[in-house]
């Protein structure tokens, strides 16, 4: 009841809701008479989770922030979703994202702009903006985003929570709706390590109906947050974190340089070493990436044709149907990610563009091994600077791309990483959450999560 007061409360101001369910006390009320006949309940019983948008819902719209989608109710719930019920976990409602993810302010919804709960003249980041400031201003206890260049840890960064990528393969993709494939995965939010490490657990697995979640065991991730001890001086001792040179290079905001230098320290403090790595192959993920996900996008898109779901835009001809719906149902942003994927990938601007871009990627992925190797974390801002003014970016794209270098090379690698709030920023921006992002090994979640938990 208090969540649910505090949602109704906060939401005019923060519009971080697409749609909240009416079902919330009943199922929590079920589970209370549960509890008082002595029955059993899930380790989620009463966990409130917001649920991106993007993410299908059985008895709720999902529309992924697109008109394409509009009063589009889904007949299954993602896997993810599926696991979180059936632990006892309470699907609070849907949140507000980038039209299919694709932005980093959650501007780009058709439907409404999310206010940042730090300064509501601010954005809250993107695309899981909706899923981070829910959490952040305890409308909902937990939330789920996606995360195909940085959705999920930016936002965290901005909204001052922690923000938990896994591993491409840990999380069923299954009804999570296609941006780009081979970078797209399911990620958590919560205001701790130990929450986003628990929500985690609890979705995490082999599904048969995703071909690429992996057959790999899930360590206990949820419990060892009580059996690590923080009553030792230095219970870090022996870690090698790596800092990753070219992330504090010009360009990045002096606040965010300064809280993350700090965040070394402590890690310091703790009893890690700490050393700078370079990664020289750094700066080529942006394009590397904006080539990719335009690309697998543009494939990924053609199913909202304006026949099978969502939106219908009457026409007496097929071609004419097909055209009007999309020229309607999508935003400018999908537009302009549909036809440079749609470019890259024609036949005479394959090689020169995509494929090239697969190539830069495999340099990317190698040279994170490599730095892994070495260390057991890397470290770096989440985002080069603190939340911007609401519209500031909104008619630069590039700018707005440009913002997403710190995130995007770990999902070209498909490496887990862990968002932290480490400090604040200074400036402009004084007073603003900083994030810290620790980057781990394939399936490494464990250690980051402990890490995290630690540092925090
Ligand atoms: N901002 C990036 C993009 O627009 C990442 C989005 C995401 O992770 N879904 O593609």
């Amino acid at each position: 009841e208090s969540f649910l007061a505090r949602l109704r409360r906060t939401e005019p101001h923060l519009r971080s809701f697409l749609h909240v369910s009416d079902a919330v006390l009943t199922q929590a009320r079920d589970l209370d008479d549960k509890l008082r006949r002595n029955e059993e309940v899930g380790p989620l019983a009463g966990v409130l989770v917001a649920v991106k948008d993007n993410i299908c819902t059985a008895e709720m719209p999902s529309t992924a922030g697109s008109r394409v989608l509009e009063g589009y109710t889904p007949p299954y719930d993602a896997t993810a979703v599926r696991k979180i019920k059936e632990l006892g976990g309470i699907v609070v409602g849907k949140t507000n994202l980038d039209e299919f993810g694709m932005g980093s302010t959650t501007e780009g919804s058709a439907f409404q702009v999310t206010a940042n709960p730090w300064d509501t003249t601010r954005v809250p980041g993107g695309s899981s903006g909706g899923s981070a400031a829910a959490v952040s201003a305890r409308q909902s206890m937990v939330s789920l985003g996606s995360d195909t260049g940085g959705s999920v840890r930016q936002p965290a960064s901005f909204c001052g929570v922690v923000g938990l990528k896994p591993t491409y393969g840990r999380v069923s993709r299954f009804g999570l709706m296609a941006y780009a494939s081979s970078l797209d995965v399911i990620g958590c939010f919560g205001t701790s390590v130990a929450d986003a490490g628990i929500l985690l657990h609890a979705i995490s697995g082999h599904d048969r109906l995703d071909a690429t979640s992996s057959k790999r065991e899930v360590p206990d991730l949820a419990s060892q947050f009580v059996s690590i001890s923080l009553l030792q001086s230095k219970p870090l001792k022996g870690l090698k974190i790596g800092l990753i040179r070219e992330t504090l290079d010009d360009g990045v905001d002096i606040g965010v340089t300064s809280a993350i230098r700090t965040a070394a320290l402590h890690l310091e403090e703790l009893g890690c070493s700490v050393t700078e790595v370079s990664l020289p192959s750094f700066s080529l993920g942006l394009p590397a990436y904006y080539v990719i996900a335009s690309s697998e996008s543009s494939s990924n898109l053609s199913r909202y044709d304006g026949l099978r779901y969502g939106n219908q835009v009457a026409a007496d001809e097929l071609n004419s149907q097909y055209m009007d719906s999309r020229a309607k149902g999508f935003g400018s942003e999908v537009k302009r990610r549909i036809l440079t994927g749609t470019y890259a990938l024609s036949a005479g601007y394959y090689d020169a563009y995509y494929k090239r871009a697969q190539q830069v990627r495999t340099i990317i992925r190698k040279s994170f091994k490599a730095a892994l190797d070495e260390h057991d974390i890397l470290i770096s801002p989440a985002a080069p600077s603190a939340a911007y003014k609401i519209g500031e970016k909104k008619n630069d794209p590039l700018a707005m791309y440009a913002g997403d270098i710190m995130t995007v090379n770990v999902n070209l690698a498909g490496l887990p990483a862990l968002v932290l709030p480490c400090g604040y920023a200074e400036g402009g921006s004084a007073g603003l959450p900083v994030g810290l992002q620790m980057i781990g090994a394939a399936f490494d979640e464990e250690k980051l999560l402990g890490v995290g938990h630690i540092f925090e």
